[in-house]
């Protein structure tokens, strides 16, 4: 069962909710002009890797996008002087690379890459911790170099151009096994709210179920079941052809696999639930059966599936299913090591060095990210809220791009321009899509997902427990554990060092609910609710580094 906590051990997102209503002009909602001061780029000290507290979408980043989408119009911009031939919004590593992409097929020109973020990377953010005089690297959002399949001639190229070797780099830096090479082990933590007691079991995915639940606070018929699940041959769907079994996977939870064929029991259940919190963001009950059967989880076996993806799985589940993935690669802050070697390239002299070891101790001068002169511009702290052509789309030759930074509306011109921003913003951005366009992407809901990093001044805890990692289905955060050690040797300042000590914790903050078919846990918020109020997304990264 040690599988259970996902492929990529665990993804970590997102979320930011905010529970105010914004209403009124745009500018209301925009930090500035709301009170919260926008921060300036360009001032000596601005340096957010190392600013702690909630991170991502941060409270200054999301208002305006926030009173957009609740109706209150774009206010009137200031033209800005300046035209460019690209304007990205958005300068996460899609618009990075659009910009990288854009300058190597020898595109002359000027970009403005526009971000409402008080940091570069998007999902690829970077965490820095000042302890005991010493900086620490986490990744703030996204881990590893990581896809589904094996890297496409693109990503190849691009990882390349970057001086990414992954397979060369990853057994040069990541300390495989460090932890379990010192006796700790993965844990499951049952909490008295949930399960009636404070139970911490260790040996998960070690020891077979049986054992490792002997004492837990679960009913006997539960530790009996999770047993069972873990061994079970039976075919729960006896009858059915494989393609049959395939279909109906496709259309249940694997909450509804394991509640109505595999028969678990209520605390079973609660057990399992949270299982999928940590690739997903949402519980057992918003996964499809089928796509937990292509990654591997237990209760399949005896249903003697014939191996290969259908068109009925998600591309991620089916291509990690078909080619079990890609290499993979993790760097101390994770892929924001991409980002910044995107950043470097794209804007040269806004850091030292050229390798793609050496950027991971590179201090970055944001001061030099938006600078006139420049070709490539980096603009933080802007929600673009507009874009439209000028004139009659079919013949315009260019766009306006109306964005709100420090409570002021600018607009800039540009040749061309590329939305690398969140799917679900872009109806209410650019209201000339297509009709059909803007439904489909109004349908896009981000899943909420908080992740906390903390630096730890020690890990004695973790030793005298013999536990590297947690996993906590009733708890807040249902997955707990010590950062991947990794070493980039020889070209780390003694000044910088990676986990340990720092340890991350995440849970999805809504854990129930989808947006798609699947059926939901009666009682939990139903999918057409959920279609019904879009104004209650609320998405975005953010990190905890007390
Ligand atoms: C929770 C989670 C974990 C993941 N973990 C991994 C992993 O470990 N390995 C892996 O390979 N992939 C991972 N991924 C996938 C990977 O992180 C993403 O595919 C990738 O980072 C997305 O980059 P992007 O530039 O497309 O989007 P983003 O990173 O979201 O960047 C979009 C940027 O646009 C900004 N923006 C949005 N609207 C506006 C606007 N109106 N004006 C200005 N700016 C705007 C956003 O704030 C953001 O900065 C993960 C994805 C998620 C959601």
């Amino acid at each position: 069962m040690d599988r259970f906590i996902a492929r990529r051990d665990f993804l970590q997102g997102t979320l930011y909710a905010a529970a105010s209503t914004l209403s009124g002009p745009l500018l209301a909602g925009v930090a500035g002009a709301a009170g919260a001061p926008t921060p300036g780029q360009d001032l000596a000290g601005y340096y957010p890797p190392s600013l702690t507290g909630l991170r991502g979408s941060h409270p200054g980043s999301f208002e305006a996008a926030h009173a957009l989408r609740d109706g209150a119009a774009p206010a009137a911009a200031v033209p800005e002087a300046d035209s460019y031939d690209l304007v990205i919004v958005g300068a996460g590593l899609s618009g990075l690379s659009a910009a990288h992409f854009y300058r190597s097929a020898a595109r002359p020109g000027r970009i403005l890459i526009l971000d409402n973020h008080d940091d570069f990377g998007g999902h690829a953010k970077r965490n820095e911790f000042a302890l005991h005089g010493e900086v620490q690297l986490v990744n703030g959002g996204t881990l590893d170099i990581d896809s589904p399949r094996p890297y496409s001639a693109v990503a190849t190229g691009l990882l390349r151009e970057l001086g990414v070797d992954v397979p060369q780099l990853s057994r040069k830096v990541e300390r495989r096994h460090y932890y379990e090479k010192l006796g700790m082990r993965r844990a499951a933590f049952f909490d008295a709210q949930t399960f009636g007691a404070d139970k911490l079991v260790t040996g998960l995915g070690e020891v077979p179920m049986r054992t490792l639940l002997r004492d837990a606070p679960l009913t006997a018929q539960a530790r009996e079941d999770l047993a069972r699940l873990e061994d079970t041959h039976t075919d729960y769907l006896a009858g059915l052809t494989a393609a049959q079994k395939k279909a109906h996977l496709a259309t249940i939870s694997y909450l509804s696999f394991l509640r109505e064929h595999v028969k678990l029991a209520p605390d079973a259940l609660a057990y399992c639930q949270t299982l999928t919190h940590g690739e997903w963001g949402v519980g057992i009950d918003a996964v499809s059966a089928l796509d937990l059967w292509g990654y591997g989880f237990p209760g399949f076996k005896g249903l003697r599936l014939p191996r290969g993806a259908t068109p009925l799985m998600s591309p991620t589940a089916a291509g990690y299913h078909e080619t079990g993935g890609s290499a993979r690669l993790h760097f101390p802050d994770g892929n924001a090591t991409l980002a910044r070697l995107l950043v470097r390239r794209l804007i040269p002299g806004v850091a030292t060095g050229t390798t793609a070891e050496d950027v991971v101790t590179a201090r970055f001068d944001y001061a030099r990210l938006d600078r006139p002169d420049a070709p490539v511009r980096l603009r933080l702290n802007s929600t673009v809220v507009r874009v439209r052509h000028v004139g009659d789309p079919a013949s315009a030759r260019e766009v306006e791009v109306t964005y709100l930074r420090a409570g002021r509306a600018g607009s800039v011109r540009a040749r061309h321009c590329v939305l690398a921003c969140w799917n679900m913003m872009i109806p209410y951005l650019c209201p000339e899509l297509p009709a059909a366009q803007r439904t489909a992407l109004h349908s896009l809901v981000k899943a909420p997902l908080v992740y906390a990093n903390v630096g730890l001044r020690h890990w004695r805890s973790f030793k005298s427990l013999a536990v590297r990692e947690v996993y906590a289905p009733g708890s807040y955060f249902s997955n707990l554990y010590l950062n991947p050690k990794v070493t980039l040797a020889g070209t780390v300042p003694a000044a910088i060092r990676t986990s340990p000590p720092s340890c991350a914790w995440n849970a999805p903050r809504a854990s129930r609910g989808c947006p798609s078919t699947i059926r939901t846990r009666p009682g939990a918020p139903s999918c057409s609710r959920r279609r019904s109020q879009p104004s209650r997304r609320r998405s975005a990264n953010s990190c905890c580094a007390p």
